[in-house]
């Protein structure tokens, strides 16, 4: 009888099942750690600070393609382990199941070396101390070549030249050289932060493109990777509770990026990916940055090793947390407050005032460097300044002084004057009741409809958005091919042009693309409260003044408006006694 299955079953499996060749194994199993030139960076480094290196120097030629050599001043290798070392599953940090649960090392899956030797030519020099002479090893493509003993110092050289050159695919298939280069970057940089006890040098094609000094100061190496500025405006965060330790720097307010690539993630030493933690952090800034755009962050976080399981993914780039939730809740609180204790009522700088007078001393101080220029004490947040210190950072209690220019508004508090920018703080105002009323928020029908004409783009655009409005209590219907026909408002609107707020929801409507729908949203709610808020020019009765101080007041983040501009200025008592030469010489 014919087997129904003989024909196809012998067409494609005509070659007997045989175990793969070791050689073709290990490059199996190559391609999942190493994928890329910043991948074999990466495991090397890990290795030099798994060995208590603290100099490590990495060499980069033709983006990797031709040399990727780091060089350590850790702990070496002993002589007799040094072919073990490039065996697939030797590895110094782990030896039983239950280690696995309590992982400190970056290492331990004794898999890099050998993976990486297996794609490349590749030379390792190392020297343990309990050794007189160091040992030199070349594999090509995971065939051992030649071992020899020689002079070195204590410590370990890998030299990974011509990678991939046996697995053509993967050759090809290379980024670009400055894409990958910038990946190298990003990842010395990570490094460079988590460890600013350890001296890294990063050369590429023979230039110095990162080098830290190893002193431990995390402000020297965010000035390194930003810039002195920033690095000297960024908060400092130091939290502890029960569950964890939160560490790191926030970037100033006014310093965003279009995307999360600022965000750097630490747990427990490991730089991370995680999506959920990520969103948490982004939760603690919500309202306080303008939409659309996110914060550069570098968040350590520190939890006893078995509350994560580290051994998800073959480059250890994502973790599992145990218990998520709670982690995620501590870590975006923490956040949440030092960003409130620090996000600065705009001061006048005192030095502004004597512009004129300052320009000769900074001629003369010509040979400081930029960066020591911008430690002023009165412009740096200090790093004791932690939110721990700053017990009670409530809103400003403001009382009426007047309107200046039908646009500021003047108020007194205990610590001295506020000038309140009247648009920027009624856009905050707004924001935060439309947040906060929105599922509640009622409608106010128009007496008369009003009609909106927009061209065809426009039509489809506010088409797709129809649903969201009427979501945020407008009512809005299509009238014909290019016209709309507003007939309700938010109560919360009332008074201002419904056109006007229909119109906005248009503009720059293609700069939303690739945002998540919740950015989206908050993003047009934001736009929506901008049109609708009181304008500069805008004469206010004195009772609209104290009503709009008090609702400031009222705010979760009253010193900025949703798009991240200030809303306050504060001259301090301080300041003014100063100024006015009562107190201290400038
Ligand atoms: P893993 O780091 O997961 O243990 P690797 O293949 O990266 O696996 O390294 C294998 C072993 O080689 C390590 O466990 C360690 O003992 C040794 N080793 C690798 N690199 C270094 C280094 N730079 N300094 C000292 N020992 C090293
Ligand atoms: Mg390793």
């Amino acid at each position: 009888m014919l087997d129904p299955f003989s024909f196809s079953t012998r067409s494609i499996f005509n070659v007997p099942i045989q175990l793969l060749s070791k050689e073709l194994r290990s490059q199996i199993a190559a391609g999942e750690v190493v994928e890329r030139p910043a991948s074999v960076v990466k495991e090397l480094v890990e290795n030099a600070l798994d060995a208590g290196a603290d100099h490590i120097q990495i060499r980069i030629l033709d983006a990797g393609k031709s040399l990727i050599q780091v060089t350590d001043n850790g702990a070496g290798i002993l002589e007799d382990e040094i072919e073990l070392a490039v065996t697939r599953h030797a590895t110094s940090k782990l030896s039983t199941v239950k280690d696995l649960s309590n992982i400190r090392s970056l290492g331990f899956r004794g898999e890099a070396l050998a993976a990486i030797a297996s794609v490349s030519r590749f030379h390792l020099v190392s020297r343990n101390n309990e050794n007189e002479k160091g040992t030199d090893i070349s594999v090509e493509a995971g065939k051992l070549q030649g071992k020899s003993r020689l002079g070195a110092p204590v410590g370990t050289q890998v030299r990974v030249e011509d990678l991939f050159f046996n697995v053509p695919a993967r050759r090809k298939f290379q980024k670009s050289g400055r894409s990958e280069l910038g990946r190298i970057f990003d990842l010395i940089s990570r490094y460079a932060l988590i460890r600013p006890d350890v001296r890294f040098s990063l050369e590429v094609e023979n230039k110095t493109r990162l080098q830290t000094s190893g002193k431990g100061d995390h402000r020297e190496v965010l000035a390194e990777i930003f810039t002195p500025n920033i690095a000297n405006r960024m908060i400092a965060l130091d939290v502890k509770d029960e569950k964890l330790q939160l560490g790191g720097f926030l970037g100033p307010l006014d310093v965003t990026r279009s995307n999360r690539a600022g965000i750097n993630l630490f747990v427990n030493g490991r730089w991370i990916r995680d999506i959920a933690l990520t969103s948490a952090i982004l939760q603690a800034y919500r309202g306080m940055l303008m939409v659309g755009r996110f914060p550069i962050a570098t968040i350590f976080i520190d939890l006893p090793p078995d509350q994560i399981d580290v051994n998800v993914h073959p480059t250890k780039a994502e973790i599992r947390f145990l218990d998520g939730e709670n982690i995620f809740r501590s870590v975006s609180r923490g956040i949440k407050r030092a960003l409130m204790a620090h996000t600065p009522v705009s001061r006048i700088d005192p030095s502004l005032r004597w512009q004129a007078n300052i320009e000769p001393i900074l001629k003369q101080e010509k040979g400081l460097k930029q960066s020591e220029l911008h430690l002023d004490p009165t412009n740096v947040p200090t790093e004791q300044k932690t939110q721990l210190d700053l017990p009670n950072v409530s809103n400003p209690l403001l009382r009426l002084v007047g309107q200046v220019g039908q646009t500021y508004i003047v108020a007194e508090a205990p610590d001295g004057i506020y000038l309140v920018d009247q648009h920027a703080a009624h856009e905050r105002v707004l924001y935060e009741k439309f947040q906060s009323q929105r599922a509640t928020m009622e409608s106010q029908i128009l007496l008369e409809a009003v009609q909106v004409e927009v061209n065809a783009k426009e039509t489809e655009l506010l088409n797709e958005q129809l649903e969201l409005l009427n979501d945020i209590s407008f009512s809005v219907e299509s009238f014909g091919p290019q016209q709309f026909i507003i007939r309700a408002i938010p109560v919360l609107l009332i008074g201002s042009d419904p056109e006007s707020a229909l119109r906005v929801i248009i503009e720059d409507f293609e700069e939303d693309e690739g945002l998540l729908e919740k950015e989206k949203d908050a993003k047009l709610i934001a736009r929506i409260c901008k049109s609708a808020s009181i304008k500069a020019g805008q004469s206010l009765s004195i009772e609209e003044q104290e009503g709009l101080l008090t609702d400031l007041e009222a705010c979760e983040s009253p010193r900025t408006c949703p798009h991240g501009r200030p809303t306050m200025i504060h001259l301090s008592v301080d300041l003014l006694e100063k100024q006015f030469g009562r107190k201290g010489a400038r």
